[in-house]
């Protein structure tokens, strides 16, 4: 797939369906079979074998059991392994299963137990690679501190860019050249491959929580991992004996979401965008948290990144409390975690999906994250002004906004 011709939209629609044809269907077929007949005791025992040490294709002797392979499955991973510049992608049953097992195959394969993390991550990665769980020795650094960091018995190095909930933005090359030659796994999940390319960087991984923006509309928990043919047999290695699968429902869900990806993400990042110009404007907010806001210091947008996405992240001036308030007055946006889909939704990172990570580590508590749906930004922008004019208590000693301006006016 790595040299597919096609410009990136067209491999969003295509990617994966190369089979079609031959099977004389348009749509991809959904198989849910758990078993598969086997053509003789030797040949099943023998594909087997294969399937489970990781490898591709389907032997002579079928795929044997679905815990090893699955055509539907294979054609999600397929078709995300075109939009990620990959050779090869392998699908799980969340994101964190997909993490779990980067991890386990990392360190079984390098025979090494140290996992460097790049902080601010996902909540639920902070605590997976805290936890213990793993078997692995965790540490955690800046980006800036990775060249500093890395020891004789790093398996690899884990980051987040743009990091959840922050939108803090790491350069990619700089962490991989810091490595030295150690694996750099990054979480491509708020990104997504329409607006980065982490393999094309030197990241010898990258994961996606499949449930945001791939899925894309809030009915499929899902994660997978592109990467090389090597890395990819690995992890079919510790998928096929910890069990961690994608349902093929789901996978046909997210294969079929792939298709409208490249246009979800660029109209969300234009509603984004235009909410963004309007709440670096607004009294009650004290800092708005978007890529480029800051001046881009890095120089990472256009180099590294795209697009600026559809998260946003913002401090309120009247704290946790008005947090509180915000997320229980917006009507459009939904108090939800989660993000990536086509409705908007609103939700406080330290409470919720940042809870487990230690104090010192965990964002402000009066940091909001917005995820940016599809629906008409005035109305979004009414609905935020809404929230935060009813509810800010600095908003009743500044001058009465006029009521009637038309929403988004300040944009
Ligand atoms: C949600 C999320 C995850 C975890 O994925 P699940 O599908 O919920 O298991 C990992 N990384 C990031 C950046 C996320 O937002």
């Amino acid at each position: 797939m790595t040299s597919w011709p096609l410009h990136p939209d067209s491999v969003a629609v295509h990617a994966g369906r190369e089979d079609l044809a031959d099977l004389g269907v348009h749509a991809p077929p959904i198989d849910l079979s758990t078993t598969n007949p086997l053509p003789g005791i030797e040949a099943g025992g023998l594909s087997y074998e294969a399937m489970a040490g990781g490898g591709t294709p389907v032997p002579e002797g079928g795929a044997v059991y679905a815990r090893l392979w699955n055509p539907t499955v294979a054609r999600f991973e397929s078709a995300l392994a075109g939009m990620e510049h990959a050779e090869a992608a392998v699908a799980f049953s969340s994101g964190m299963a997909a993490m779990t097992a980067a991890v386990l195959a990392t360190l079984k394969e390098s025979g090494r137990r140290h996992v460097l993390a790049v902080r601010p991550l996902y909540g639920g990665t902070d605590h997976l690679l805290a936890s213990g769980l793993l078997g692995a020795e965790v540490t955690y650094c800046s980006a800036s501190r990775v060249a500093a960091s890395v020891r004789p018995d790093t398996a690899m190095i884990v980051l987040e860019t743009p990091a959840n909930p922050t939108l803090d933005m790491v350069d990619i090359r700089a962490v991989v050249e810091a490595a030295r030659g150690v694996p750099v796994l990054v979480d491509n999940t708020f990104a997504t491959p329409v607006l980065q390319n982490p393999l094309d960087l030197g990241a010898a991984m990258v994961l996606h929580s499949a449930t945001k923006y791939l899925g894309g509309h809030g009915d499929v928990i899902a994660g997978v991992i592109a990467c090389g043919h090597q890395e990819a047999a690995a992890l079919r290695r510790v998928r096929a004996v910890t069990g961690g699968l994608l349902h093929p429902l789901a996978a046909y869900l997210l294969h079929r979401g792939l298709a409208t990806l490249p246009v979800r993400v660029r109209a969300q990042q234009a509603n984004a965008r235009r909410i963004v110009a309007w709440l670096t404007t607004h009294p009650g907010v004290a800092r708005v948290h978007y890529p480029g806001l800051d001046g881009d210091p890095l120089g990472l947008l256009g180099r590294q990144m795209s697009g600026t996405g559809a998260m946003i992240s913002m401090d309120l001036r009247g704290g946790y409390e008005q947090a509180e308030r915000v997320t229980s007055a917006t009507r459009l946006f939904t108090h939800a975690v989660s993000l990536g889909g086509v409705d908007s939704l609103i939700q406080h990172p330290a409470a919720l999906t940042h809870r487990p990570v230690p104090p010192d580590a965990r964002p402000a508590a009066s940091l909001v994250r917005l995820s940016i749906g599809l629906e008409d930004a005035d109305d979004l922008i009414a609905d935020l002004d809404r929230a935060l004019a009813a509810t800010s208590p600095l908003d009743q000693r500044l001058p009465a906004r006029p009521a009637d301006a038309p929403a988004g006016a300040a944009s």
